[in-house]
């Protein structure tokens, strides 16, 4: 992993930070004994991962790719991370993100660009574009990311990988950096549908230190791993497939399905109300939130602060001016303006009773099928630099992964297809919630 990132960093930039030769080499002797002892079981024991950089590593720099955190070394690791390192990975390195997980390229990381290593003038999607370029480079075996509205999905769609975000409580966000506290999830990125139920199974707990973990007794993902999809109902959105799709990655999409239905699955189109909302109801939601989740920033406490400032509001207003990005400033504005008094009303709270009502068009549906399949992202990944002078355009790109988020279900997306340009098509499943096995055992089934 080390000699593949030596090779092709310089042309993917995946990382923030690549871990030391010594220490990585080092900590893998050390896992080697423990294996050779019968210490450690685990599959992914010896296994070079990258991690997120919004994912806290003790002794490891943890940027978010903002440099605000450009100097931030965490004194403690992120339960997740924790729960692969009793597993025996070996963290190879942190990997590059949109600033604070808010974007879909990779692009507004205060860091520079990641490039889509299946061809470089593109992006790899975001916001885990450096978790998911590192998997598809093959800079690593796997990787974890964090999905708010749908940062594991529709890279993962974009660098031909797989990626899985788990039901709203699933994996622990102690020493997760929060963006949106009510949406975010931790979640693994790897070579296929295998490997993720291998490292959800290893991540997923129930940890005290955050008040929304769920503790559930059905972790053992890889027993989904069964290739047989007879009898399995599959629900396709109309609203999905109207204008604005791709008409490359619907064919694709819809081929998939067709696909299941010769292995035997049931196949039907129906109609998900609220579809439109979603993104707006998000926008609201997320931002309010992460107004709220970056005030923390400034100055005092840890991080960036402005060399020369008078007085204490000075260099608040100084610091957070310097170290946040353009984006990051976006939503922090429009999160406070949601929230103030006057406001709250008319789009914070409208905002929760759609993500309510969006909620329960779900669960009807579910009533119905056993998975919902769709696109995960309305187009193959966009050319580098085309994305970021128009912001609106980038949110409506979100459109089929972060109702999932607002509904709390679990989605994987997996490689379904290439288009004519040789970029990856991904394909969505979304389950109701805790029925991630049935979602990775007709993607294995898929696959
Ligand atoms: N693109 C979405 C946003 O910018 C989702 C990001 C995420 O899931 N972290 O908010």
């Amino acid at each position: 992993a080390l000699d593949a990132i030596r090779a092709k960093e310089d042309k993917v930039h995946a990382f923030v930070t690549v871990a030391e030769e010594e220490a990585v080499l080092k900590r893998a002797g050390e896992v080697q004994k423990q294996i050779e002892q019968g210490i450690l079981t685990n599959v992914l024991a010896g296994v070079p991962v990258a991690i997120k950089d919004n994912m806290c590593t003790k002794g490891m720099l943890t940027t978010c790719s903002s440099k605000i955190l450009e100097n931030f070394i965490p004194t403690y690791t992120a339960e997740a991370v924790l729960n692969l390192e009793k597993a025996g990975a070996v963290i190879i390195g942190k990997t590059n993100m949109d600033e604070f997980a808010m974007g879909s390229t990779t692009e507004t990381s205060y860091y520079g660009a990641t490039k889509n290593p299946w061809n470089e003038n593109h992006v790899p999607g975001g916001s885990s574009g450096g978790s998911c370029a590192a998997v598809a480079a093959e800079e690593c075996f796997y990787a974890l990311g964090s999905d708010t509205g749908g940062s594991i999905r529709q890279p993962s769609s974009f660098c031909g990988v797989t990626g899985i975000k788990p039901t709203y409580g699933t994996v622990s966000r102690y020493g997760l950096i929060a963006y949106g506290s009510s949406l975010d999830q931790i979640g693994p990125v790897a070579k296929d549908v295998t490997d993720c139920a291998a490292i959800l199974e290893a991540i997923s707990s129930y940890d005290k230190k955050d008040s929304t973990s769920i503790n559930r007794k059905d972790l053992d993902f890889t027993s989904a791993l069964v290739d047989d999809v007879k009898g399995m109902k599959i629900g396709i959105p109309k609203d999905y497939f109207k204008e604005g799709l791709d008409e490359e990655v619907k064919e694709a999409v819809l081929h998939a399905a067709k696909v299941l239905e010769e292995k035997g699955a049931i196949v039907e189109e129906f109609d998900l109300g609220l579809v439109d909302y979603a993104i707006p109801a998000y926008y609201v939601i997320a931002c309010a939130e992460a107004s709220s989740n970056l005030a923390r920033f400034d100055g005092v406490k840890y991080g960036y602060r402005t060399a020369d400032y008078e007085g204490l509001h000075n260099m608040y207003k100084k610091t957070r001016s310097e170290g946040f990005g353009a984006e990051v400033k976006r939503r922090i504005m429009l999160g406070s303006f949601v929230l103030s008094s006057g406001y709250y009303d008319a789009y914070y709270l409208k905002a929760l009773r759609t993500k309510a009502m969006i909620k329960q068009e779900f669960d009807k549906a579910f009533a119905k099928y056993d998975v919902i399949l769709g696109p995960a992202a309305p187009s193959t990944a966009p050319l580098l630099g085309s994305s970021l002078d128009d912001p609106m355009k980038m949110y409506l790109g979100d459109i089929y992964t972060i109702s999932v988020n607002l509904a709390g279900l679990p989605g994987i997306s997996l490689p379904c297809g290439i288009d004519k340009k040789g970029l990856p098509i991904g394909l969505q499943l979304i389950g109701d919630c805790f029925n991630e096995k049935k979602i990775i055992q007709m993607a294995y089934a898929f696959e």
